[in-house]
């Protein structure tokens, strides 16, 4: 309901609100407790388990998961369960380093021992509950076939060892820190997953020679990922902004926080456009990844994160409400309209050929509002190089030269506008 009341002002996402809650009761699976098979050693029981999880750990993600074909649903879901319980290690800042750093080189092991649980993390972890009844992921996990758990325990391997690195003092200070951490955290997500798709059959064998751009797939979504919490990340000591950019914007001597003072906030919002700018470079690439694929509930799958990533830099570009408060994220009615548009790759194109004229169309109407930022030039040069790659892709197709869709809904608005106008001054009358 709070969802809807967000999205008001935005007939089209209602819509897609109503669309999504009445089409998908069937597809979510062991969604409540009182759902689940009773408990005993079954592979029905941790299967629900694993399943009850996913639901409780991220809440539009275990829909798209869940709508991928039986034969790559088990896989991502308990690829996801392993990653998120290797996350919730690393993020743990009540935990000892050198408690932590065991846990994270070793993980891959653990994940394989059946009946290991972990119960150590603080009681505020969101995911604390997966780690203390883990054995049900691992009995899963056991159960996959060789070529899934491979990926999958290798991933984990490569995943902790990299985390591993960051928690014992690696820091993010230049750019290829920042591609190297966001490797490690994200980047191996696209290429498990790709090995997943292609273990599945449902994906061509030849998508293995593509794992650079898997690995740009995982980057964009923690570039943009990671812009969302400045505050807390900030206030926990876990924020991965590259030092290199960052201070381009503090005075010498100062932290990172020094942008979270009110009157450093032009400067603030010209490094979180200069980090816009680098997250933007990535998405040609993921346009080359999303080409590839063939199986429609893959490129479902794939093409979410990445809609609603560019969605969010759409929202976040020039926006000085990320240094005011946490937990910045867009309008669930949207994050649904991105998933209702992830169907073809007709329609993917147009999201982001929609959202690259409206941040170029944002960043000349900030131009020369703000002189700290400089990064006009980039992200005008960004937007670009989506719209000639998609450009470059219609003319191979014959497709004749494409419209921003925007147009149609702002219609709409104006419509509901003139006509609320309308109802007023007839009921003032
Ligand atoms: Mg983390």
């Amino acid at each position: 309901m709070d969802a809807i009341v967000a999205s008001l002002g935005h007939p089209s996402e209602v819509a897609a609100l109503l669309r999504f809650k009445f089409s998908g009761s069937g597809k979510v699976m062991y969604k409540a407790k009182r759902s689940l098979p009773p408990k005993d050693d079954s592979a029905a029981y941790t299967r629900a388990m694993c399943y009850y999880y996913l639901n409780r750990t991220s809440r539009s993600f275990a829909r798209v998961i869940q709508e991928l074909d039986d034969e790559l649903r088990d896989p991502v879901c308990i690829f996801y369960l392993v990653l998120r319980g290797l996350d919730t290690i690393e993020d743990d800042m009540t935990l000892p380093v050198d408690k932590k750093l065991p846990l994270l080189r070793s993980f891959h092991e653990l994940t394989t021992k059946s009946g290991w649980t972990f119960d150590e993390n603080g009681p505020d972890e969101a995911d604390r509950e997966l780690l203390v009844n883990y054995d049900v992921v691992i009995d899963q996990l056991l159960r996959l076939k060789p070529g899934y758990r491979k990926t999958i325990v290798d991933i984990a391997r490569r995943m902790g060892a990299g985390m591993a690195d960051f928690v014992a003092g690696k820091q993010v200070i230049t750019l290829e820190d920042f591609d190297l951490y966001t490797h490690y955290v994200a980047g191996l997500v696209g290429i498990g997953l790709t090995g997943l798709f292609i273990e599945s059959g449902l994906e061509n064998k030849a998508l293995a020679d593509s794992m650079p751009i898997a690995n740009d797939m995982g980057l964009f979504l923690q570039k943009v990922n990671i812009l969302k919490d400045f505050l807390g990340d900030v206030r926990d000591g876990r924020l991965y902004w590259p030092k290199a950019i960052w201070k381009l914007y503090v005075s010498e001597g100062e932290g990172v926080d020094a942008l979270a003072k009110p009157e450093n906030l032009p400067n603030a919002v010209a490094c979180l456009n200069h980090l816009c700018a680098n997250a933007l470079t990535l998405v040609p690439k993921c346009l080359d990844y999303l080409s590839l694929l063939r199986n429609k509930s893959v490129l479902g799958f794939a093409a979410i994160p990445q809609l609603m990533a560019i969605a969010t830099i759409d929202l976040f570009y020039n926006n000085p409400m990320l240094f005011r408060k946490s937990g910045n994220k867009i309008r669930r009615g949207l994050a649904v309209k991105m998933i209702e548009r992830a169907t073809d790759f007709e329609s993917i194109k147009q999201v982001y050929f929609d959202y690259a004229m409206s941040i170029s169309h944002k960043s000349r109407k900030a131009l020369g509002t703000n002189p700290a930022d400089k990064s006009f030039g980039d992200i005008a040069e960004a937007c670009a190089n989506i719209v000639r790659w998609i450009q470059i892709h219609d003319k191979k197709q014959g497709l004749p030269i494409r419209k921003a869709s925007s147009t149609i809904s702002t219609q709409i608005v104006l419509f509901f506008v003139v006509l609320a106008v309308a109802v007023i001054v007839a009921a003032s009358q």
